[in-house]
């Protein structure tokens, strides 16, 4: 049945389908963060859904708030009409948000995908701001649709720059281990905070002020690169000087993932403009904008879209960031995350294969390298694109899934859900450890 499944979807499915190439599974049954597959074979879940599943596979918490919605009648879709579960989704939404972002704050519903928000982002600073330019960074990751992948910014197959780009100031993201300006450390991040200041500042630099800055507290995409927070209080600063709208694309790094509930609050910055999808529909499609009032130009109509009322995501969205706030999930996630993150340096410290580790509370990567290649001027090794691979497949057969991002596609990315036990953290790490000694053997 499994191989017959594999292979009908191997002949008709797009050249584009990503996931289903490597991960030659047939899940038929989850719980948690465990998967099992249709040969009976279970596998720990380190992609959860890309980031969707901040609860796992099935939460009970997040079944219930379905099976409630589905039991009273409710109606399944409404467009932007008014219903109780939207209102308690953004009730529960705002009561996270920074009280400075919360007091004035407006929020759009968007398709339900995160693309789709980040176009109603930048839609919306054009407007506001009657500028048309945007700033975004290198290895940025924002979606699929053309604004947003003409803010994204190169990583590997996904988003390549060029396509769609039009008027996009690309500025250096902080990426200590290939900083794109050559320099090692803070060193990297202090000159890339001061290119931004200069850049942005200087009326004969050729860059027109931006509609818009749009970043990610923590790159995923991009290869799970954590920016330092005075790097991401500088642009905050700069930002606000120039009465640029700061959008924070926390569309995976947010609902506690990085260990607070959005990954902003490390550095204590409150964007002007806050996008956030995935986990906020507890693992149903959800999109949403939420900007500082000021900024609510719209006209009646100018960011519509069909899926705007889901009734089952904003009910187990709003049961989901429920229950994580109760049960403190991003002090889980950052107090877990820390002591992964030790044990993934010990492991660099063992492997030359490995060039960097890093991460913020449950969003974790192992940048994989060639020991042998010419290191760089930063002291870097090249990257290793079949060994990444390798990596993934040896995990797969261990009963582990991971994925890989960054701009060579070589950084093996762990997105566990926020319920991950201690036991099941320990076991990921014997998983991933023996995968990569057996691929590196
Ligand atoms: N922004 C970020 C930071 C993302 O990680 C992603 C998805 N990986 C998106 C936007 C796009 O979201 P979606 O795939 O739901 O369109």
């Amino acid at each position: 049945e499994m191989e017959g499944i594999l292979r009908r979807q191997d002949a008709r499915e797009s050249s584009a389908r990503t996931y289903a190439r490597h991960l030659r599974i047939v899940p038929v049954r989850a719980s948690g963060m465990t998967v099992e597959g249709a040969d009976g074979r279970t596998y720990l879940d380190c992609l959860s859904g890309a980031g969707t599943l901040a609860l796992g596979h099935n939460h009970p918490v997040a079944v219930e708030a379905m099976r409630k919605v589905i039991d009273s009648g409710r109606p399944m879709h409404t467009l932007d009409i008014a219903t109780p579960e939207k209102d308690a989704f953004t009730e529960a939404l705002f009561a996270t948000l920074p009280p400075a972002l919360a007091r004035t704050a407006r929020i759009q519903f968007c398709s339900p995908a995160g693309t789709d928000a980040v176009e109603a982002a930048l839609k919306l600073a054009r407007s506001a701001t009657g500028r048309q330019g945007l700033a975004a960074f290198t290895g940025a990751y924002h979606g699929m649709t053309t604004g947003a992948l003409a803010v994204s910014g190169g990583v590997a197959a996904k988003a390549r720059v060029g396509g769609f780009a039009g008027d996009v100031t690309r500025l250096p993201y902080p990426y200590p281990y290939r900083c794109p300006l050559g320099l090692g450390g803070d060193l990297g991040a202090c000159a890339a905070a001061e290119y931004a200041r200069r850049l942005l500042a200087d009326p004969n630099g050729g860059v027109v002020p931006p509609a818009a800055m749009i970043l990610e507290p923590v790159q995923g995409e991009g290869g799970v690169v954590p920016a330092p927070a005075d790097w991401l209080r500088a642009m905050r600063e700069i930002t606000r000087q120039h009465g640029i709208p700061l959008i924070a694309d926390e569309v995976q790094t947010g609902m506690g993932r990085t260990g607070t509930l959005w990954a902003s609050e490390h550095a204590g910055v409150v964007p002007d403009v806050l996008v956030a999808s995935k986990a906020i529909g507890g693992g149903l499609p959800l999109a949403v904008v939420v900007y500082r009032g000021d900024l609510d130009v719209w006209e009646p109509g100018a960011h519509a879209g069909t899926f705007r009322g889901t009734t089952l995501a904003m009910a187990t969205g709003a049961a989901t960031l429920g229950y994580i706030t109760e049960n403190r999930l991003a002090e889980r996630a950052a107090s877990l995350g820390t002591r992964m993150l030790a044990r993934l340096e010990e492991l660099r410290a063992r492997y030359a294969h490995i060039g960097d580790v890093r991460g913020r509370g449950l969003m974790l990567g192992v940048e994989l390298v060639d020991p042998e290649g010419e290191p760089d001027i930063l002291g870097s090794l090249p990257a290793d694109p079949a060994l990444a691979r390798a990596v993934r497949a040896a995990c797969l057969d261990r009963g582990l899934i991971v994925e890989l991002g960054g701009r060579h596609d070589t950084v093996v990315r762990l997105l566990p859900p926020l319920i991950i036990s201690d036991d099941e953290a320990e076991t990921v790490l014997e998983r991933f450890t023996d995968a990569l000694e057996a691929s590196t053997r």
